[in-house]
């Protein structure tokens, strides 16, 4: 036979992730070699195994590399593909648009179990079974491996997992709130307390990278306490989430979801339902007002797709509004297979989840998935529609390791499966609309309020002059806030920065407390007697003595939710608390749900709040939405600032009114003539669009425009650091002139300094990605490398800071 039809290119999906040629080994047979399959391979002049992915099989001569003697794929990693050619593209098109290689890309996407070389086989064949390493194999001679290849074929091997590596799947969370009963001395404790209040459940595996294996002793310590879990999340996961249906509350959240579908639904239902039809892919924007019923909508396209043996993705932003959509999936269609997809789950529940939907997929099995972002990348059969719920928010985003936005990612999985994409918010994009308005995709629109409650009354309160110096809440806001607790109504009220004061100024020698790392202003958290930097996590025991003059008397400026709820606790009766929904909060797995919960309940009449607070909660008795201060996000260095600032107060506004009783929304601003809050007001988006996009126009931002940043940052202490960034400047400005890309900076980055390193940034904008993409390699091919400089490239930024 044709000697090339022996070759295959392997994927590495671990260091160094390049793609490369070997023969297939004599002693397997042919035909179960194919694209998809996971493959162990040996690597350089040592052999070191490496797991990989076969790209491609039977690779043509002139590709192949010529004068070097190809080593041979070592062995299968499973009998049939983990990975089918659909996934296998999305795959190569990601390493192309992040410029990265496909090894890499699977690196990221697959559970860490699913791409080690770390399996060992068991074999069944006479006596007792047999279990053998891959290195065991690397070292057999070519008659054994003919007999191990006889029982591969013959069944009697069956692949066992990599050890299961318990620092992995353990996950360590706090299981208390600040302050904790831990003696002052007992440094190594707070610290770790302190890194897992600041990271969330993370696995104890990276708990002790972070901190370093003397971290163990103090965390068994604390765990023997009470005051950290340790040990799997996923018994109580269930549970933590809101997604386990007590049975209590089941009866009654089982009948609200019985209704029938408005006749404004069900147009919009038929218009998703005709994309998913259609022979080709489609997109649509369901633009409907808060409270309009869009899950309804979302919940019944997915039974269609069901029905006619079609696979779909329910996303939202975050994990709470995922849990929220799947047990509305599970309550309206109880036993319709749906699988919840989030970050918190242990590293082998990841793997098996992913082995089972990869196993159904081959099948042709279609399965519901609500989920973030990430289960995009789920292995999935015929995906008939990707729903993406408030499909303006950021967090669709991704910025870290493997950067991409999931509307993108979503489009290329539909069109690969001909399915519908459907985008739903009360605030969308700006760039979706425009797309809308340009022709470009369908808008399906709900107008009105199910059951048509009416949107709610939006007053302007104007705070420059504030006379009341302890809080940010003006008289009047007071008044009506005590009115509506005295109605025995519920109010919610927003402010977007957390902690109980943003500075806190030295009384002894005039400074600001700073972050060493960051140089930006600390938080003080009453609660948990520190200050702490909000960007690196940084944080110092308070009081401790001024940087600066050793004092330690400190004025606090400024307001943030613990102080509010401290504010306004005052107006509660006795013994009821105000409730706050923030980050520190909801640390404890499963507090935000209680939280919600609590308040949904009638607990409090007052949930004090930032944005988490804003999105996609339904509370009937709220009657009054207060924005504590409405110009935090109008001043932000960011092109889309007055775009962020109306979705989040309109999304906050909606959360007004939802009930029988009226509405009504007060928003405090130290600038009332701001022309963003007739429009908020007016609850016109259309209007604000029209506004906004005359405004991107003239100044040359996307949709007119595509935008880049190239990131670069060095240590601080790092003398040649300016020099290199001088240098890459005048690299990246001279192929911009030549590619007619437009150029600004490379300027110091809004935050300029962060976790002790120097950051700039440089913004791109032209016509087209190709084009920076051009530009970028370029510029990164005319300055030499060192490991002290970080240079990258951010497709169409979300974070500008
Ligand atoms: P949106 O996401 O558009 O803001 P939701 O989907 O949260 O709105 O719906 C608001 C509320 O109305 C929910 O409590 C939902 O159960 C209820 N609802 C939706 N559709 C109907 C309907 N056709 N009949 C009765 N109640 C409905
Ligand atoms: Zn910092």
């Amino acid at each position: 036979m044709n000697e090339n039809l022996r070759i295959v290119s392997v994927s590495l999906m671990a260091p160094p992730y390049t793609t490369l040629h070997y023969r297939l080994p004599e002693w397997l047979p042919e035909d179960m070699w194919c694209a998809g399959l996971r493959v162990a391979v040996p690597l350089g002049a040592r052999g070191t195994l490496r797991a990989g992915v076969i790209a491609a099989c039977g690779c043509a001569p002139d590709t192949v590399p010529q004068g070097i003697e190809l080593k041979a794929v070592l062995w299968p990693l499973e009998f049939v593909p983990l990975l089918g050619e659909e996934y296998l593209e999305m795959v190569r098109q990601l390493a192309v648009r992040q410029m990265v290689p496909p090894g890499q890309i699977l690196g990221m996407l697959l559970p860490a179990g699913l791409r080690s070389a770390g399996v060992r086989l068991r074999v069944r064949a006479g006596g007792r079974p047999r279990t053998l390493r891959l290195r065991d194999i690397a070292k057999m001679a070519d008659s054994e491996r003919h007999v191990l290849a006889s029982h591969w074929s013959a069944g009697r091997v069956e692949v066992l997992e990599p050890e299961t590596d318990e620092a992995e799947n353990d996950i360590c969370h706090v299981t208390a709130d600040p302050p904790w009963p831990v003696r002052p001395a007992a440094r190594r404790q707070t610290e770790v307390l302190e890194y897992l209040w600041e990271n969330g459940p993370v696995s104890r595996r990276r708990m002790l990278h972070d901190l370093g294996t003397g971290a163990q002793t103090p965390l068994l310590t604390l765990a023997e306490r009470g005051l950290v879990h340790v040990g799997p999340l996923d018994a109580e996961q269930a549970e933590v989430c809101g997604c386990g249906i007590d049975s209590a509350c089941h009866t009654e959240a089982f009948e609200n979801q019985l209704f029938e579908l408005t006749d404004a639904q069900q147009a919009a239902l038929r218009a998703c339902t005709d994309a998913v039809e259609s022979d080709s892919a489609e997109t649509r924007l369901l633009f409907g007002i808060t409270g309009s019923g869009k899950t309804a909508v979302y919940l019944e396209l997915a039974r269609a797709c069901l029905e006619k043996g079609l696979s779909v993705m329910l996303l939202a932003p975050e994990v709470a509004l995922a849990c929220k959509l799947y047990r509305d999936v599970q309550l309206r269609f109880p036993g319709l297979p749906a699988v919840l997809y989030h970050g918190y789950q242990s590293a082998h529940e990841r793997e098996q989840q992913f082995l089972n939907l990869a196993a159904q997929a081959r099948e042709g099995r279609p399965v519901l998935i609500a989920g973030t972002r990430s289960a995009l990348f789920l292995p999935v059969a015929s995906l008939g529609a990707v729903v993406l719920d408030e499909e303006h928010d950021a967090s669709f985003k991704q910025d870290e390791r493997l950067s991409y936005q999931a509307k993108e990612v979503a489009w290329f999985r539909v069109a690969q499966s001909k399915g519908a994409l459907v985008l739903g918010s009360a605030t969308p994009d700006v760039k979706t609309f425009h797309a809308v308005r340009e022709g470009h995709m369908p808008g399906i629109v709900l107008s009105e309020r199910v059951g048509g409650g009416t949107l709610p009354a939006v007053e302007l309160v104007n705070i420059k002059d504030n006379a009341v110096k302890e809080t940010i809440l003006a008289p009047q806001t007071l008044t009506r806030i005590k009115e509506t607790v005295t109605r025995g109504e519920q109010a919610v009220i927003l402010l977007n920065r957390r902690g109980y004061a943003p500075l806190m100024y030295c009384l002894d020698c005039g400074s600001v407390a700073r972050c060493p790392e960051c140089e930006i202003g600390l938080t003080y958290h009453k609660g948990r007697e520190r200050l702490v930097c909000h960007y690196c996590g940084h944080s110092v025991p308070f009081p401790s003595p001024c940087a600066k003059c050793r004092g330690v008397h400190y004025l606090p400026m400024g307001e943030g939710t613990e102080k509010l709820e401290e504010t306004l606790s005052t107006m509660l009766p006795h013994g009821k608390k105000v409730l706050r929904l923030d980050r520190d909060s909801t640390r404890r797995p499963g507090r935000m749900e209680q939280i919600l919960a609590a308040f949904a309940r009638e607990e409090s009449s007052i949930l004090v709040g930032t944005q988490m607070l804003s999105k996609g909660h339904h509370f009937p008795s709220v009657t009054l939405a207060v924005v504590a201060d409405g110009d935090i996000g109008l001043n932000m260095p960011d092109y889309r600032a007055t775009e962020r600032t109306f979705q989040l107060l309109v999304q906050a506004a909606g959360r007004a009114g939802r009930g029988e009783r009226p509405g009504s929304v007060i928003i405090q601003t130290r600038d009332p003539a701001h022309y963003c809050w007739d429009y908020i007001r007016n609850c016109d988006y259309e209007g604000f669009f029209e506004k906004e996009l005359e405004a991107r126009r003239k100044r040359r931002y996307p949709p007119f425009v595509k935008l880049a940043l190239i990131r670069l940052s060095y240590p601080m202490d790092w003398p040649q650091g300016q020099d290199r960034v001088n240098a890459l400047a005048s690299a990246v400005r001279a192929s911009g002139r030549e590619l007619g890309v437009s150029v600004l900076g490379p300027a110091p980055a809004p935050l300029p300094v962060l976790r002790g390193r120097r950051r700039f940034q440089c913004l791109l904008k032209a016509s087209d990605w190709k084009t920076i993409r051009m530009l970028f390699h370029a510029a990164r091919q005319g300055v030499p490398a060192s490991s002290r400089l970080r240079l990258s490239l951010d497709l169409d930024p979300v974070n500008m800071l």
